[in-house]
């Protein structure tokens, strides 16, 4: 019998745990722990995994010069994928309107709903959602350290950029060779735990599916309905048209092996809804799987799992215009140009972790003047909504990363032999 590949399995733990949750509703639950170990063991490696691979990343690629083209190009293909990403999702909210379907009684009945629901949630929610001045000042650490310890990843990406910056700064080459090679091998030894950890993922796998179908059900989706297949379309049609076209034309990568590449990568994504746990997998895949090489991966991930977040920008463009249709109110297209800036704003300063997206939609939703009390309202289909932008920014990341190492003459078209790989 044919070896089944990894991908499959884990596909096959999805159907397993998908199934186990429609079965055994909450009680599915009792599995969780065993999620929670793969899950436990993938963020294990994620703080030293950046830190070494951005560091030594950035020293490899010698002159700053080098360095800020690729950074310019990462970055402009982060923010014009992000800016495509509203787009999209204001012109299905537009057009579809999820939000005026609704018969007032429903309505009433959701925002009851919805306060009872929430009990201080929501004002919580307001406060934790930081202002754009914060969100910017808070890339710089004040203290390394306590960054890493608290697994703050703008800081810690922002703090390893400039060591990066600052070894091919140092005259005396033998001092910075030896933090190199030091900070390689801890990279090299990261990546070596990773292979080991992704042989429990379909098992982790099926056990996070199982308590999150288990826990949330599939009635409370009927509801919101229209709403979360907007997002869902969204989505969709985002991978399909945006990073299906940039990869083939930009990369000349075909489609097929794309998607195959990083079809783990999107499905541990989907089950952990973390973009920053799944990064790990995400650089093992397009490394090994897309052909990128290690420098460009090392770089252009990094910041994509933690600014690079298209799936939430579109959910977030579709959230409000809902919200501001389920309260009958007109946006009109200054407010849609707000949402563009503020979701673009949102995305960045929204950690790649579980339900972040949610947490700075506050701000939209603030500088819009449109109630808060929106959120509760799409709460509870949020965790599998969450599932499917988590997917997507990770195949956004994904892309980008293969474009700008096609780009640089960095892309490999069989897979790479471990010594053409090496810096
Ligand atoms: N969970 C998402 C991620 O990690 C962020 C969000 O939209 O909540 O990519």
């Amino acid at each position: 019998m044919k070896k089944l590949s990894l991908p499959t399995w884990i596909a096959i733990g999805m159907a397993v745990g998908i199934a186990v949750g429609v079965i055994f509703g909450e009680s599915a639950a009792a599995i969780r722990p065993i999620g929670d170990l793969f899950l436990r063991l993938i963020r294990m490696v994620v703080v030293p995994l950046i830190f070494s691979s951005l560091l030594v990343g950035t020293a490899m690629l010698g002159d700053p010069k080098k360095l800020g083209r690729i950074g310019g190009k990462t970055m402009a293909y982060y923010l014009c994928t992000t800016a495509i990403a509203i787009t999209i999702g204001l012109v299905i909210a537009n057009v579809v309107e999820p939000g005026k379907g609704i018969d007032e009684a429903t309505q009433q009945r959701l925002l009851a709903d919805a306060g009872a629901q929430s009990g201080g949630a929501i004002d919580r929610l307001s406060e934790q959602a930081p202002s754009v001045t914060d969100t910017l000042l808070q890339v710089v650490p004040t203290n390394p350290a306590a960054a890493m310890a608290d697994g703050v990843f703008l800081q810690i990406i922002f703090f390893a950029l400039l060591f990066g910056v600052a070894l091919t700064l140092i005259p005396k080459k033998e001092h910075s060779e030896q933090v190199l090679v030091f900070f390689d091998g801890v990279n090299e030894a990261m990546i070596q735990i990773m292979h080991i950890v992704m042989k429990l993922a379909p098992i982790g796998v099926m056990a996070l599916i199982a308590s999150a179908i288990g826990q949330f059900g599939v009635d409370i989706l009927r509801v919101l309905l229209a709403y979360a297949l907007c997002v869902a379309a969204g989505l969709f049609l985002h991978v399909m048209l945006v990073y299906a076209t940039a990869v083939r034309l930009f990369a000349g990568m075909s489609l097929r092996r794309f998607f195959r590449g990083i079809r783990p990568a999107q499905l541990i994504g989907f089950s952990t809804s973390s973009s920053s746990a799944t990064l790990p997998v995400t650089m093992h895949h397009t490394t090994h799987d897309l052909g990128v090489s290690e420098q460009i991966s090392a770089f252009v991930l990094p910041l994509g799992a933690t600014i690079n977040l298209d799936g939430t920008a579109l959910y977030q463009g579709v959230a409000t215009v809902f919200i501001a249709q389920v309260y009958g109110l007109e946006l009109g297209l200054g407010g849609q140009l707000t949402i563009v800036l503020m979701a673009t704003l949102a995305s960045i300063g929204a950690a790649g972790v579980p339900g972040a997206g949610i947490i700075t939609l506050a701000l939209v939703l603030e500088q819009l003047g449109l109630p808060l009390e929106g959120i509760a309202l799409i709460l509870g289909v949020d965790r599998i909504l969450d599932m499917l932008r988590t997917a997507t920014n990770i195949t956004g990341d994904a892309s980008a990363a293969v474009i700008v190492a096609s780009s640089e003459g960095q892309l490999w078209k069989a897979e790479p032999k471990a010594a053409e790989r090496g810096q």
